[in-house]
């Protein structure tokens, strides 16, 4: 299979599907460029060989809409100064042919927003899946979708995949383009490989004791991920606000914690399951409450089964804590999604840093951890530790579907195996 390594780019356009959708605050400024800086590896390496970059990224999630809120253009700086070396950036991502034919070696050009038009995602426009002539709708955007593929794919000479963070996707930019260019002319780029190695460490061959945190806001979302890990791990802790809703279904009182009200049932069947597992599931015993959903907010440790009215559960309390660097401290495998609390304000990010600093502590006694997710991965960058784990992921969503041992369609399309 054609790799990075193996191919010579000189003299070569290299159209390269990056994942740049990074976080940024009100004023279009970066607060993490953890993406940004992962595709610098594969980017340099096209340079280096006298080849040229045309990078094409989504961000947010603008509809299929022009939304000048993700235009790539806020980024294009940043970019710039990554790779040291001038950014070209082109408004409209269907209009890069001169751009593109004009790009010398060693030059870079950055597309517009790829999901400023609906053929990236390839979901058809104001019509719902109940509607009658949706099949009709869907089966014209799938048409129209590969026309768009073929106008980015006409850019370059050769296609790269590095979005680890969108392989999940089967869209225009991340498996449909492959159609265009033979087995010699797409690979994936050296993120994506490392990103799959990665997952590889914690699936096969795996080194117990094995610890999964799961955390974040809602249960509904991990569900799949929480299901398949539950046959591979020994410890697995649940944190972060997902748990008010085990709280509430096991009989506590959870004052005005956020709830799936829905998903009650599914925490039951969760504990049932970890238990006809042998799974040591942490559910967390305390919280740190607040009185509103506020930085400055005032604050007392209660039971996370016994908040009174007019107070939510924000952070992991004391014991609970304990109870994470019990699971986390002699694991040998370890794996970290979501947040313990609003780590976004600082007086609620302790249960995270806690689990960071378990983490840390566990990886340097020859812990193999990873930690994937935007928001965990926001958390060991706010607290300096990314680099004492041992990886930490660009994917969220992918990396989850990859641990859940889905095949990701971003993967398969440069392998020629879709
Ligand atoms: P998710 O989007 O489901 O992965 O969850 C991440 C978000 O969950 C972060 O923005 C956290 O601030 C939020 N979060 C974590 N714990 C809580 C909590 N106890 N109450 C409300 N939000 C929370």
């Amino acid at each position: 299979m054609a790799n990075i390594d193996n191919t010579n780019f000189a003299g070569k356009k290299a159209i390269v599907r990056v994942d740049f959708n990074v976080p940024l605050d009100e004023n279009g400024h970066i607060t993490d460029d953890t993406r940004i800086r992962g595709a610098l590896p594969t980017l340099k390496k096209i340079l280096a060989d006298g080849g040229s970059l045309i990078l094409m990224s989504h961000m947010g999630k603008p509809k299929g809409k022009i939304n000048m809120k993700y235009s790539l253009g806020q980024i294009r700086e940043a970019v710039a100064e990554a790779l040291g070396t001038d950014v070209k950036f082109v408004p409209d991502c269907m209009k890069a042919q001169e751009a593109a034919a004009e790009l010398q070696p060693g030059q870079v050009l950055l597309l517009e927003n790829l999901r400023f038009y609906p053929e990236e995602e390839g979901k058809p426009v104001g019509i719902d899946k109940e509607d009658p002539g949706y099949d009709e709708a869907k089966k014209a955007m799938k048409e129209s979708q590969k026309e768009f593929a073929k106008t980015l794919a006409g850019y370059a000479d050769i296609y790269v995949n590095d979005a680890f963070g969108t392989a999940h996707r089967k869209h225009a930019s991340t498996a449909v383009i492959a159609d265009y260019f033979d087995q010699d002319h797409k690979m994936p780029g050296y993120l994506m490989e490392k990103e799959v190695t990665a997952v590889d460490n914690i699936l096969s061959d795996i080194k117990r004791p094995f610890t999964a945190i799961m955390g974040g806001s809602k249960v509904s979302t991990k569900i799949g991920i929480i299901e398949n890990l539950m046959d591979k791990v020994d410890n697995l802790i649940l944190c972060g606000g997902m748990t008010y809703t085990f709280a509430k279904a096991t009989g506590g009182k959870i004052g005005n914690s956020i709830c799936e009200d829905d998903k009650l049932q599914l925490a039951l069947d969760i504990i049932a399951k970890a238990k006809a597992k042998g799974v040591n599931l942490v559910l967390g015993s305390d919280c740190i409450a607040a009185d509103s959903f506020s930085n400055d907010a005032k604050t007392m440790v209660c039971p996370s089964d016994n908040i009174p009215d007019g107070w939510q559960g924000l952070d992991a309390g004391p014991d609970t804590i304990n109870e994470f660097r019990k699971a986390i401290l002699p694991a040998k495998t370890i794996l970290w999604n979501g947040p313990a609390g609003v780590f976004e304000f600082d007086n609620f990010a302790g249960g995270s840093r806690a689990i960071a600093e378990a983490i840390v502590e566990a990886t340097t006694n020859g812990a193999f951890s990873l930690v994937g997710g935007g928001d965990s991965v926001a958390c060991v960058n706010k607290f300096g530790m990314a680099d004492s784990v041992s990886y930490v992921s660009t994917g969220g969503g992918a990396l989850l579907e990859a641990i859940e041992g889905k095949t990701l369609p971003g993967i398969a399309a440069v392998k020629g195996d879709k």
